[in-house]
């Protein structure tokens, strides 16, 4: 599996200068309970389909940015830096 990626900073490199870190997810309530917290710790979507997702360029300017990636088929929608992520969730 080989893909590209483009690093807000740095541009299109091959996908194993990136380390992965996950699924964007959104934090809980100031005062979670314990399942919502659990939720939060362990629980993944595992989306086949396109989620927003945490990538590091670990071989460059090591800095973390998101991904919209299809899962499917690892075509990446779009990078950006968490500022200048688009709003709104990652459809289901
Ligand atoms: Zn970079």
């Amino acid at each position: 599996m080989s893909f590209l990626l483009t690093c807000p900073n740095c541009g299109t490199r091959e996908v194993t200068d990136f380390g992965f870190g996950g699924e964007a997810s959104t934090r809980p309530a100031s005062r979670p309970s314990a399942r919502e917290l659990n939720t939060y710790i362990y629980f993944r979507r595992n989306a086949a389909g396109v989620q927003r997702e945490w990538w590091h360029h670990r071989s460059g300017c090591r800095a973390w940015f998101l991904a919209e990636r299809d899962t499917r088929t690892n075509h990446v929608i779009w990078t950006a830096l968490p500022a200048d992520a688009p709003a709104g969730q990652t459809p289901a």
